[in-house]
């Protein structure tokens, strides 16, 4: 017995639907009451009646006993994400880091060796440093955005997974996925591990070309309204699925009843605001490069980007909501961000407010890494990440003009 994928009732069809039908209209086979509600309730109870002690197991795979296995609502979920990434399955987990390091114990074991990118995600990029050599686990870094050729040049015999996070924090660098997922093809048993929380499955979509499994923090753009935290992974095949599966269940990384509710209902608004956020962006970074005080704008929808190119492949549906744009100087930067009124100063990213951060002194600070590091890494003292909203980019434009007013030239 196993768990496998939780099936809907447009199964048959879902090949065909487009990502804004997806998002609203995935029904999770519900056998249960004869009332059908419209919106799938959140399921608060942890634990469901069995119909006799010999259907126990049976119910245990097929059915609900307990709520840390699963329950309708994350059912539903499942089915929801799986099909928005085309994906045999998908596990969601109570937030982003969640589902990044129940990945990694899932799939490594103690002699394994990794190769990953930086820089990345802050939160990964410390598992990778400093937790998983702890458990015995190796790990070579490559630079973010590099050719695939560097990740096929630090491969041993003994590497078991590859990561790259496209478009990639903080500079928006883009992985070329198609070459990553043939990297993983020339290395039978290599998982190729991709986090595409800054993209979303509206615009871009891994496994489509062969990558194993597709991660999203849900806390940014899929919930969109930072109010929940969560994390999925969505996996290329049943077998990776039932073993990921298998480990949220007795590792007991199973999101909250009402995160998933919530972070269900905000799904099926995410075409729609995933496609502002790409225009808004798209604005905003044109405004930012014809700006004197804008040294650089880091946006894989802009010409200028050294990996448009590659976006304009993969990036199928848009460029994102997330933009580097980069000050003279750090004080300089500090000034900008603490001037702006309408987009604020706060961490996170995706949701439909606009968010700035001071990368050097926030994220990615000393706390994180060193001057050395940052440089290494093309962090630039001056670096401000712009998280952009679902307001009439007009008025963040006005904001931003006005705060670079108060940034002496
Ligand atoms: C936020 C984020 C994470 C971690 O997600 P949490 O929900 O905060 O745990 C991982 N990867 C990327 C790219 C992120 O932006």
């Amino acid at each position: 017995m196993a768990w496998n994928p939780p099936s809907h009732e447009l199964q048959d069809v879902v090949q065909q639907l487009g990502t804004g039908t997806k998002a609203v209209s995935i029904k999770y086979k519900h056998e249960g009451p004869i009332s059908r509600p419209v919106v799938m309730p959140t399921y608060q109870s942890t634990t469901y009646y069995v119909d006799s002690c010999e259907k126990y197991f049976e119910q245990n795979f097929d059915g609900f006993v307990y709520s840390r296995l699963k329950t309708p609502t994350t059912q539903e979920l499942e089915c929801t994400i799986s099909a928005l990434e085309n994906a045999a399955g998908s596990v969601v987990f109570p937030s982003g880091m969640s589902a990044v390091t129940s990945v990694l114990m899932a799939f490594l074991k103690a002699g394994d060796h990794v190769v990953a990118q930086n820089p990345c995600y802050s939160g990964t990029y410390i598992v990778f440093k400093d937790y998983l050599p702890k458990y015995n686990i190796e790990v070579t870094f490559v630079p973010a955005g590099c050719e695939v050729d560097e990740y096929e040049r630090a491969i041993k015999p003994n590497t078991k997974l590859v990561y790259g996070e496209t478009p990639c924090n903080p500079l928006m660098t883009i992985l070329d996925v198609v070459q990553f997922a043939e990297l993983g093809k020339r290395h039978p048993g290599l998982i190729t591990f991709v986090d595409g929380t800054f993209a979303t499955p509206i615009n871009q979509r891994p496994l489509d070309y062969g990558i194993d499994v597709s991660l999203h923090s849900c806390t940014k753009y899929l919930g969109g309204h930072c109010d929940l935290l969560a994390g999925c992974a969505s996996v290329r095949t049943k077998e990776l699925y039932t073993e990921l599966k298998r480990f949220q269940v007795f590792f007991g990384t199973c999101v909250g009843a009402s995160d998933a509710s919530l972070l269900l209902r905000s799904l099926k608004s995410l075409h729609v605001r995933v496609r502002q956020h790409n225009e808004n962006a798209a604005a905003l970074a044109r405004f930012f490069e014809g700006h004197p005080k804008i040294v650089r704008v880091h946006y894989p929808g802009l010409p200028s980007h050294p990996h448009h190119e590659r976006a304009k492949k993969f990036m199928t549906g848009g460029y994102g909501g997330m933009l580097g744009v980069e000050l003279a100087t750090s004080e300089a930067a500090r000034v900008f961000v603490e001037s702006l009124k309408i987009m604020r100063l706060a961490v996170s990213l995706g949701g439909v407010e606009t968010l700035v951060e001071h990368v050097g002194l926030m994220t990615h600070g000393s706390w994180v890494m060193t001057d050395a590091e940052r440089e290494k890494g093309g962090i630039a003292p001056g670096l401000v990440r712009v998280s952009v909203g679902i307001e009439d980019v007009a008025d963040l434009i006005r904001d931003a003009q006005a705060a670079l007013d108060k940034v002496s030239a």
